[in-house]
Protein backbone atom coordinates (compact mmCIF):
# COMPACT_ATOMS: atom_id res chain seq x y z
CA UNK A 1 0.00 0.00 0.00
CA UNK A 2 1.29 3.41 -0.73
CA UNK A 3 1.21 6.25 1.84
CA UNK A 4 -0.80 8.29 0.15
CA UNK A 5 -4.00 5.84 0.64
CA UNK A 6 -3.86 5.90 4.02
CA UNK A 7 -3.17 9.31 4.59
CA UNK A 8 -6.18 10.14 1.74
CA UNK A 9 -8.45 7.86 4.36
CA UNK A 10 -7.46 10.16 7.65
CA UNK A 11 -7.94 13.10 5.79
CA UNK A 12 -11.71 11.90 4.66
CA UNK A 13 -12.37 11.18 8.47
CA UNK A 14 -10.12 14.73 9.54
CA UNK A 15 -10.16 16.87 6.19
CA UNK A 16 -6.26 19.07 6.48
CA UNK A 17 -8.95 22.07 5.31
CA UNK A 18 -10.21 21.72 9.12
CA UNK A 19 -7.15 22.45 11.04
CA UNK A 20 -6.22 25.56 12.29
CA UNK A 21 -4.28 28.21 10.55
CA UNK A 22 -1.30 27.97 13.34
CA UNK A 23 -1.12 24.19 12.95
CA UNK A 24 0.54 21.91 11.02
CA UNK A 25 -0.78 18.52 10.50
CA UNK A 26 -0.34 16.67 7.26
CA UNK A 27 2.79 15.02 5.98
CA UNK A 28 5.95 16.12 7.35
CA UNK A 29 8.61 13.69 6.19
CA UNK A 30 7.81 11.03 3.51
CA UNK A 31 7.28 10.65 -0.24
CA UNK A 32 3.36 10.26 -0.72
CA UNK A 33 4.09 7.40 -2.99
CA UNK A 34 6.39 5.37 -1.07
CA UNK A 35 5.37 1.35 -0.04
CA UNK A 36 4.51 1.67 3.33
CA UNK A 37 5.55 -1.75 5.54
CA UNK A 38 3.29 -0.66 9.07
CA UNK A 39 1.86 2.25 11.05
CA UNK A 40 2.74 3.48 14.58
CA UNK A 41 0.52 5.58 16.62
CA UNK A 42 0.95 7.87 19.30
CA UNK A 43 0.36 11.69 20.18
CA UNK A 44 3.84 13.03 19.97
CA UNK A 45 6.55 11.57 17.16
CA UNK A 46 9.69 12.03 19.77
CA UNK A 47 13.13 10.12 18.99
CA UNK A 48 12.02 7.13 21.16
CA UNK A 49 8.93 6.79 18.69
CA UNK A 50 11.25 7.15 15.81
CA UNK A 51 13.54 3.76 17.91
CA UNK A 52 9.69 1.98 18.37
CA UNK A 53 9.00 2.10 14.78
CA UNK A 54 12.16 0.62 13.92
CA UNK A 55 11.87 -2.32 15.85
CA UNK A 56 8.49 -2.95 14.76
CA UNK A 57 9.29 -2.93 11.21
CA UNK A 58 6.80 0.39 10.62
CA UNK A 59 8.13 2.80 8.17
CA UNK A 60 5.26 5.33 9.21
CA UNK A 61 4.09 7.34 11.99
CA UNK A 62 0.97 8.53 12.90
CA UNK A 63 1.31 11.22 15.43
CA UNK A 64 -1.29 13.36 17.11
CA UNK A 65 1.14 16.64 17.26
CA UNK A 66 3.05 18.04 14.21
CA UNK A 67 6.42 17.59 15.56
CA UNK A 68 7.20 20.86 13.29
CA UNK A 69 5.02 23.72 14.07
CA UNK A 70 7.30 26.65 12.47
CA UNK A 71 10.25 26.56 9.63
CA UNK A 72 13.43 25.03 10.87
CA UNK A 73 16.72 26.36 9.38
CA UNK A 74 19.24 23.85 10.36
CA UNK A 75 19.21 20.43 11.29
CA UNK A 76 22.57 19.89 13.14
CA UNK A 77 20.50 18.05 15.95
CA UNK A 78 20.85 20.70 18.41
CA UNK A 79 17.54 19.77 19.31
CA UNK A 80 14.93 17.22 19.75
CA UNK A 81 12.95 18.37 16.97
CA UNK A 82 16.05 18.27 14.15
CA UNK A 83 16.70 15.27 15.29
CA UNK A 84 13.63 13.62 14.76
CA UNK A 85 13.49 15.26 11.37
CA UNK A 86 16.91 13.62 10.77
CA UNK A 87 16.56 9.90 12.07
CA UNK A 88 13.10 10.04 9.85
CA UNK A 89 14.95 10.98 6.61
CA UNK A 90 17.78 8.70 7.64
CA UNK A 91 15.96 5.72 8.03
CA UNK A 92 13.20 6.43 5.76
CA UNK A 93 10.56 6.43 8.27
CA UNK A 94 7.32 8.79 7.04
CA UNK A 95 5.85 11.20 10.22
CA UNK A 96 2.54 12.40 9.61
CA UNK A 97 0.42 14.56 11.87
CA UNK A 98 -3.08 14.92 12.63
CA UNK A 99 -3.86 17.63 14.82
CA UNK A 100 -6.52 20.41 14.68
CA UNK A 101 -8.12 18.91 12.20
CA UNK A 102 -9.17 15.77 14.05
CA UNK A 103 -9.81 17.44 17.01
CA UNK A 104 -12.28 20.36 15.26
CA UNK A 105 -14.55 17.00 13.41
CA UNK A 106 -17.66 15.87 14.84
CA UNK A 107 -17.63 12.37 13.89
CA UNK A 108 -14.37 10.42 15.15
CA UNK A 109 -12.67 13.19 16.73
CA UNK A 110 -10.14 14.15 19.23
CA UNK A 111 -13.50 15.21 21.42
CA UNK A 112 -15.83 12.82 20.24
CA UNK A 113 -13.25 9.98 21.80
CA UNK A 114 -13.44 11.51 25.06
CA UNK A 115 -17.38 11.98 25.47
CA UNK A 116 -17.50 8.33 24.58
CA UNK A 117 -15.26 7.58 27.48
CA UNK A 118 -16.79 9.66 30.13
CA UNK A 119 -20.01 8.15 28.70
CA UNK A 120 -21.90 11.51 27.27
CA UNK A 121 -25.00 11.60 25.26
CA UNK A 122 -26.89 13.91 23.15
CA UNK A 123 -23.24 15.71 22.26
CA UNK A 124 -22.55 18.08 20.07
CA UNK A 125 -19.74 20.74 18.95
CA UNK A 126 -19.03 23.63 21.33
CA UNK A 127 -18.43 26.23 19.17
CA UNK A 128 -19.00 25.26 15.39
CA UNK A 129 -17.53 27.00 13.16
CA UNK A 130 -17.98 28.79 9.49
CA UNK A 131 -16.95 25.54 7.03
CA UNK A 132 -19.86 25.76 4.27
CA UNK A 133 -19.60 27.15 1.17
CA UNK A 134 -22.18 28.09 -1.86
CA UNK A 135 -21.63 27.41 -5.50
CA UNK A 136 -23.54 29.67 -7.97
CA UNK A 137 -24.18 28.26 -11.53
CA UNK A 138 -26.00 29.26 -14.19
CA UNK A 139 -26.74 26.12 -15.87
CA UNK A 140 -28.63 25.89 -19.39
CA UNK A 141 -32.35 24.36 -18.67
CA UNK A 142 -32.09 21.57 -20.66
CA UNK A 143 -28.91 19.71 -18.42
CA UNK A 144 -29.82 21.42 -15.07
CA UNK A 145 -31.29 18.32 -13.73
CA UNK A 146 -28.40 16.68 -14.36
CA UNK A 147 -26.12 19.31 -13.38
CA UNK A 148 -27.28 19.20 -9.85
CA UNK A 149 -27.59 15.33 -9.50
CA UNK A 150 -23.73 15.02 -10.32
CA UNK A 151 -23.24 18.20 -7.30
CA UNK A 152 -25.58 16.59 -4.90
CA UNK A 153 -23.49 13.35 -5.49
CA UNK A 154 -20.32 15.04 -5.06
CA UNK A 155 -21.57 15.72 -1.76
CA UNK A 156 -23.27 19.13 -1.99
CA UNK A 157 -26.57 19.65 -0.64
CA UNK A 158 -25.86 17.61 2.35
CA UNK A 159 -25.04 19.30 5.16
CA UNK A 160 -26.43 18.22 8.82
CA UNK A 161 -28.67 20.65 10.17
CA UNK A 162 -29.84 22.14 7.51
CA UNK A 163 -32.42 21.12 4.65
CA UNK A 164 -33.01 21.55 1.38
CA UNK A 165 -29.18 23.45 0.67
CA UNK A 166 -30.05 24.13 -2.59
CA UNK A 167 -31.73 26.79 -4.65
CA UNK A 168 -32.78 27.50 -8.23
CA UNK A 169 -34.33 30.30 -10.00
CA UNK A 170 -35.72 30.17 -13.56
CA UNK A 171 -34.39 32.61 -15.63
CA UNK A 172 -33.37 33.63 -19.14
CA UNK A 173 -29.67 33.86 -20.12
CA UNK A 174 -29.00 36.18 -23.56
CA UNK A 175 -26.18 35.08 -25.88
CA UNK A 176 -25.93 36.68 -29.68
CA UNK A 177 -29.18 38.72 -28.56
CA UNK A 178 -30.93 35.04 -28.22
CA UNK A 179 -33.01 34.28 -25.03
CA UNK A 180 -32.04 30.87 -24.23
CA UNK A 181 -33.99 29.39 -20.67
CA UNK A 182 -31.42 29.13 -17.79
CA UNK A 183 -31.37 27.77 -14.57
CA UNK A 184 -29.71 30.12 -11.40
CA UNK A 185 -28.25 26.90 -9.14
CA UNK A 186 -27.40 27.65 -5.73
CA UNK A 187 -25.90 24.82 -4.01
CA UNK A 188 -23.95 24.84 -0.55
CA UNK A 189 -21.18 22.59 0.47
CA UNK A 190 -18.70 21.90 3.32
CA UNK A 191 -15.36 23.74 2.52
CA UNK A 192 -13.35 20.43 1.69
CA UNK A 193 -15.15 19.29 -1.03
CA UNK A 194 -14.50 22.47 -3.14
CA UNK A 195 -12.55 20.61 -5.86
CA UNK A 196 -14.93 17.84 -5.63
CA UNK A 197 -17.86 20.10 -6.60
CA UNK A 198 -16.31 22.13 -8.97
CA UNK A 199 -15.13 19.04 -11.18
CA UNK A 200 -18.70 17.82 -10.77
CA UNK A 201 -19.49 21.02 -12.51
CA UNK A 202 -17.04 21.14 -15.28
CA UNK A 203 -17.72 17.32 -16.18
CA UNK A 204 -21.45 18.01 -17.02
CA UNK A 205 -21.44 21.17 -18.80
CA UNK A 206 -21.01 19.59 -22.26
CA UNK A 207 -20.05 21.91 -24.79
CA UNK A 208 -21.62 24.38 -23.12
CA UNK A 209 -19.61 26.86 -20.53
CA UNK A 210 -21.19 27.30 -17.25
CA UNK A 211 -20.42 30.75 -15.62
CA UNK A 212 -20.29 29.89 -11.60
CA UNK A 213 -18.85 31.42 -8.57
CA UNK A 214 -17.94 30.17 -5.12
CA UNK A 215 -18.84 32.28 -1.97
CA UNK A 216 -18.46 31.98 1.92
CA UNK A 217 -21.60 31.35 3.94
CA UNK A 218 -21.75 32.91 7.43
CA UNK A 219 -23.62 29.97 8.70
CA UNK A 220 -21.41 27.66 10.66
CA UNK A 221 -21.78 24.28 10.36
CA UNK A 222 -22.51 22.48 13.18
CA UNK A 223 -20.46 19.30 12.66
CA UNK A 224 -17.05 21.25 12.43
CA UNK A 225 -15.45 23.34 15.49
CA UNK A 226 -13.93 23.01 18.52
CA UNK A 227 -14.53 21.16 21.47
CA UNK A 228 -17.45 19.44 22.59
CA UNK A 229 -21.01 19.15 24.92
CA UNK A 230 -23.23 16.58 26.18
CA UNK A 231 -24.96 15.32 29.25
CA UNK A 232 -24.41 12.63 31.91
CA UNK A 233 -27.34 9.98 31.43
CA UNK A 234 -27.58 10.17 34.91
CA UNK A 235 -26.92 13.29 37.00
CA UNK A 236 -23.91 13.12 39.31
CA UNK A 237 -22.37 15.10 42.31
CA UNK A 238 -19.36 16.86 41.41
CA UNK A 239 -17.05 15.40 43.70
CA UNK A 240 -17.71 11.61 42.96
CA UNK A 241 -17.72 12.85 38.95
CA UNK A 242 -14.33 14.07 39.28
CA UNK A 243 -13.67 10.70 40.60
CA UNK A 244 -14.74 8.89 38.08
CA UNK A 245 -13.30 11.09 35.28
CA UNK A 246 -9.75 11.04 37.16
CA UNK A 247 -10.18 7.14 36.83
CA UNK A 248 -11.68 7.13 33.44
CA UNK A 249 -8.84 9.64 32.01
CA UNK A 250 -6.02 7.82 34.01
CA UNK A 251 -5.22 10.78 35.60
CA UNK A 252 -2.28 11.70 38.11
CA UNK A 253 -3.70 14.82 39.85
CA UNK A 254 -7.06 16.74 38.96
CA UNK A 255 -6.78 20.71 39.12
CA UNK A 256 -10.01 21.69 39.83
CA UNK A 257 -11.96 25.21 41.37
CA UNK A 258 -13.96 25.42 43.86
CA UNK A 259 -16.69 22.96 44.41
CA UNK A 260 -20.41 24.75 43.96
CA UNK A 261 -22.41 21.82 45.55
CA UNK A 262 -24.55 20.65 42.73
CA UNK A 263 -24.91 17.83 40.43
CA UNK A 264 -23.30 17.47 37.02
CA UNK A 265 -25.86 17.16 34.06
CA UNK A 266 -23.67 19.28 31.44
CA UNK A 267 -20.53 18.60 30.49
CA UNK A 268 -18.46 20.96 27.92
CA UNK A 269 -15.09 19.33 27.34
CA UNK A 270 -11.97 20.13 24.72
CA UNK A 271 -8.93 17.81 24.40
CA UNK A 272 -5.77 19.55 25.02
CA UNK A 273 -5.26 23.38 25.78
CA UNK A 274 -9.19 24.41 25.65
CA UNK A 275 -8.91 27.60 28.00
CA UNK A 276 -10.23 29.84 25.15
CA UNK A 277 -13.87 27.67 24.55
CA UNK A 278 -14.66 28.56 28.34
CA UNK A 279 -16.82 31.27 27.86
CA UNK A 280 -19.13 28.96 24.98
CA UNK A 281 -19.01 26.77 27.93
CA UNK A 282 -20.85 28.36 30.47
CA UNK A 283 -22.99 30.64 27.89
CA UNK A 284 -24.28 26.46 27.21
CA UNK A 285 -25.19 26.12 30.63
CA UNK A 286 -22.01 23.61 31.34
CA UNK A 287 -22.36 22.35 34.67
CA UNK A 288 -18.14 21.59 34.25
CA UNK A 289 -15.64 22.15 31.57
CA UNK A 290 -12.94 19.49 31.42
CA UNK A 291 -9.98 20.48 29.91
CA UNK A 292 -5.84 21.12 30.04
CA UNK A 293 -2.78 23.87 30.37
CA UNK A 294 -5.03 25.80 32.58
CA UNK A 295 -2.78 28.63 34.25
CA UNK A 296 -3.28 30.47 37.95
CA UNK A 297 -5.30 32.85 36.99
CA UNK A 298 -7.16 31.02 34.46
CA UNK A 299 -9.00 29.32 37.06
CA UNK A 300 -10.32 32.89 38.59
CA UNK A 301 -12.33 32.82 35.42
CA UNK A 302 -14.66 30.20 36.47
CA UNK A 303 -16.43 32.84 38.85
CA UNK A 304 -18.51 30.64 40.62
CA UNK A 305 -20.49 29.90 37.22
CA UNK A 306 -18.66 26.29 36.40
CA UNK A 307 -16.38 23.87 37.52
CA UNK A 308 -13.30 24.00 35.92
CA UNK A 309 -11.17 20.87 35.87
CA UNK A 310 -7.98 20.52 34.26
CA UNK A 311 -7.10 16.83 33.46
CA UNK A 312 -3.34 17.12 32.02
CA UNK A 313 -2.62 18.19 28.11
CA UNK A 314 -1.60 14.20 27.14
CA UNK A 315 -4.54 12.50 29.55
CA UNK A 316 -6.84 14.31 27.80
CA UNK A 317 -5.83 13.13 24.11
CA UNK A 318 -4.44 10.00 25.18
CA UNK A 319 -7.23 7.96 23.50
CA UNK A 320 -6.83 9.68 20.11
CA UNK A 321 -4.29 6.89 19.89
CA UNK A 322 -6.91 4.26 20.42
CA UNK A 323 -9.10 6.34 18.01
CA UNK A 324 -6.53 6.07 15.16
CA UNK A 325 -5.36 3.03 15.75
CA UNK A 326 -9.19 1.79 15.62
CA UNK A 327 -9.67 3.42 12.70
CA UNK A 328 -6.81 2.69 10.42
CA UNK A 329 -6.97 -1.54 11.45
CA UNK A 330 -10.93 -1.41 10.40
CA UNK A 331 -10.12 0.19 7.42
CA UNK A 332 -6.99 -1.75 6.05
CA UNK A 333 -7.43 -4.51 7.80
CA UNK A 334 -4.39 -6.91 6.42
CA UNK A 335 -2.09 -3.57 7.14
CA UNK A 336 0.37 -4.02 10.17
CA UNK A 337 -0.77 -1.19 12.62
CA UNK A 338 0.08 -0.19 16.24
CA UNK A 339 -0.16 1.34 18.88
CA UNK A 340 2.79 3.11 20.78
CA UNK A 341 3.75 1.26 24.07
CA UNK A 342 5.95 4.42 24.87
CA UNK A 343 4.05 6.81 27.15
CA UNK A 344 5.63 10.33 25.87
CA UNK A 345 4.15 12.65 28.31
CA UNK A 346 6.79 15.06 29.51
CA UNK A 347 5.11 15.79 32.71
CA UNK A 348 5.45 13.87 36.25
CA UNK A 349 3.84 13.40 38.89
CA UNK A 350 5.37 13.00 42.02
ZN1 LIG B 1 -2.66 18.29 22.10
Amino acid sequence: MQLRQLTSYLESIAPSDYQESYDNSGLIVGDPNMEITGALVCLDSTEEIIEEALALGCNVIIAHHPIVFKGLKTFTGKNYVERVVMNAIRYDIAIYAIHTNLDNVYHQGVNAKIAEKLGLVNTKILAPKKALKKLQAYVPAEISDQVRNALFAAGAGQIPGFKNLSHTSLGVGSKDQQGTAEVKLEVFFARPLKGKIIRALLDNQGDQQISYEISDIENQHVEVGSGMIGELPHPEYEKPFLQFVKKAMKVGCVRHTRLRSRKIHKVALCGGSGGFLLAQAKAQGADIFITADYKYHEFFDADGEILIADIGHYESEQYTIELLYDLISAKFSTFAVYSTEVNTNPVKYL
